[in-house]
């Protein structure tokens, strides 16, 4: 299933773009393994770190949360950085002993220096590392505890120290390519091939041009894409239809070299520079994997590797503009956001743990369905007071239950709660897909059950989801606020019409609603 943020007509596309780990290739790096690999790699510049036993609560980690770095807290928090969640290595914290660091229960997530935001997949292993050392030494008699680190005789350690230690270790085997060669000796365990990939890439090439824009080099794209697309075509436990289709792909197929999937591939982007004013747009040297000299000024030649450039050297080389260009990616900011900002591309943002958001949504749905009544409950209190009223309804069993509800809501999605929601409130992740991503998936496979004329339709809301205005209206506040006007107009009509008003879990207005709130304004105005 793909959902849509905002209207996209696939017939207007002339151009899929597509970023590679995590998107094209499904490398998985699953902490703590990944974290034991980072570890053992960089071990010799760091040799006082050693990993801790792996800790079940810090198994279901997040994109998105937020490091803090002064204090060693892992923060999950909303859109405006409220705090919705806060851990101190494997301990979460309560109420009374957040406030104490945060007397507000809120952060200035703008404050990038301070507040590190875990963007992808790949920060995953990060943020194990960080909780790991914070536990580690919190509880090490040796070491004394301080609010902003830990003191040892002379030795002061800050979290911020710490933190910048871990960063500089994950971009060391990044830089040096150690953890991509690791994981190309072992790609059994890291990578997860999709045979319907060639299919779809096949599928789109017929009907737009396709390009390939990664931050990898070229060597480690070779074995990627040659190793997703070419090999184990029987492997994976799919549908009959999709192995038959898998089957004859591959036949047709047999021999197909993964570059000939793409009309350009773009290596070394170093996005997000990438979607500004780029690097130099070199060719590369398919046999030796090395760069030519000099800068690429030519027209596009089928079949060659090219390196760094930028968004805008791409959208001359394939003759397409961007608003014609679909991108597909996972990182937030990398590959959407900046897409989204700078060049105005149609973005799909590929969510990997969207499947088990849908798994918990649908295996809980009687938990969403008892929050949707609490709410009702909550409106049918308030119905009929106004400003006049002095009596005070009382509410406390509703909200003791609504917080029992809402926490066993969390609890199903594992100790982090959900990417995208904490009861009715939205995640920082989730604000952001909802700007900047126009569709998104659990993965670009899903694209294959749509037809390249599908129009990708997004409901019309009462306010936009990209305002900072919070989208979500209870019924309480709808009856509140437009109640003067129903008692105006057509107030019996109007409460059956609130009454029968579709509204999703925890009071998103839906079309029909919106539709009823418009007649019910434009009635105040013909009088
Ligand atoms: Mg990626």
């Amino acid at each position: 299933m793909v959902f849509v943020n905002r209207s996209v007509p696939l017939e207007n596309i002339k151009c899929y773009g597509f970023d590679m780990d995590y998107t094209l290739a499904d490398i998985i790096y699953p902490s703590p393994i990944h974290s034991s690999l980072c570890l053992s790699l960089h071990n010799h510049i760091h040799p006082w770190l050693s990993l801790p036993p792996f800790h079940p609560n810090l198994s279901s980690l997040l994109s998105g949360l937020v490091f803090d770095t002064m204090y060693g807290n892992l923060l999950k928090v909303d859109s405006n950085g409220n705090i919705l969640l806060c851990s101190h290595g494997f301990t979460f914290l309560k109420r009374d002993k957040i406030q104490d660091y945060y007397p507000n229960n809120f952060i200035q997530r703008g404050n990038t220096d301070r507040f590190y935001i875990l963007n992808t997949l790949f920060n995953l292993s990060e943020t194990y590392l960080d909780g790991c050392l914070v536990d580690l030494f919190t509880r090490c008699s040796r070491y004394e505890n301080c609010q902003k680190g830990f003191k040892h005789g002379d030795l002061f350690m800050s979290f911020r120290s710490m933190f910048q230690d871990v960063r500089d270790a994950m971009d060391y085997v990044h830089d040096t390519g150690s953890l991509k060669e690791s994981t190309l000796r072992n790609l059994d365990k890291y990578v997860v091939r999709d045979v319907n990939l060639p299919v779809l890439l096949t599928r789109i090439k017929e009907v737009a041009k396709v390009f390939l824009a990664t931050n990898s080099d070229y060597n480690y794209t070779e074995v990627s894409c040659q190793c997703c697309m070419m090999k184990r075509v029987l492997g994976n436990k799919l549908p009959f239809i999709l192995i038959n289709i898998s089957i004859y792909f591959f036949l047709k197929y047999p021999k197909k070299p993964w570059r000939t999937f793409f009309d350009l591939v773009v290596v070394d982007t170093r996005k997000p520079l990438f979607f500004a004013e780029g690097t130099v747009l070199r060719q590369v040297d398919t046999n030796t994997g090395k760069l030519r000299i000099g800068t690429y000024t030519g027209e596009l030649q089928h079949g060659t590797v090219y390196s760094g450039g930028s968004s805008d050297i791409v959208c001359e080389l394939l003759d397409v503009k961007g608003k014609d260009i679909l991108y597909v990616g996972d990182h937030i900011f990398g590959d959407i956001l900046k897409s989204k900002k700078r060049q105005g591309w149609k973005t799909f943002l590929v969510v990997p743990e969207l499947a088990k958001e849908l798994q918990v949504w649908t295996e809980k749905n009687h938990l969403f369905e008892e929050l949707k009544h609490l709410d009702i409950f909550l409106a049918e209190l308030y119905k009929h007071l106004d400003s006049s009223c002095r009596e005070c309804p009382d509410i406390t069993a509703i909200q003791t239950r609504m917080k029992v509800v809402t926490y066993r809501m969390d609890l199903s999605y594992g100790q982090m709660g959900s990417l995208l929601r904490s009861g009715s409130r939205q995640t920082l992740f989730a604000s952001q897909l909802m700007r900047y991503a126009d569709l998104y998936s659990s993965t670009c496979i899903n694209l294959l059950h749509y037809p390249f004329s599908y129009l990708f339709r997004a409901p019309p809301v009462l306010v936009s989801p990209t305002s900072d205005i919070p989208v979500i209206i209870t019924r309480t506040c709808i009856s509140s606020c437009i109640k003067s006007l129903a008692e105006m107009t057509m107030k019996k009509h109007f409460f059956l019409m609130l009454s029968r008003c579709p509204m999703s879990p925890r009071g998103i207005i839906t079309p029909l609603t919106s539709l009823h709130l418009s007649s019910l304004f434009w009635i105040k105005s013909r009088r």
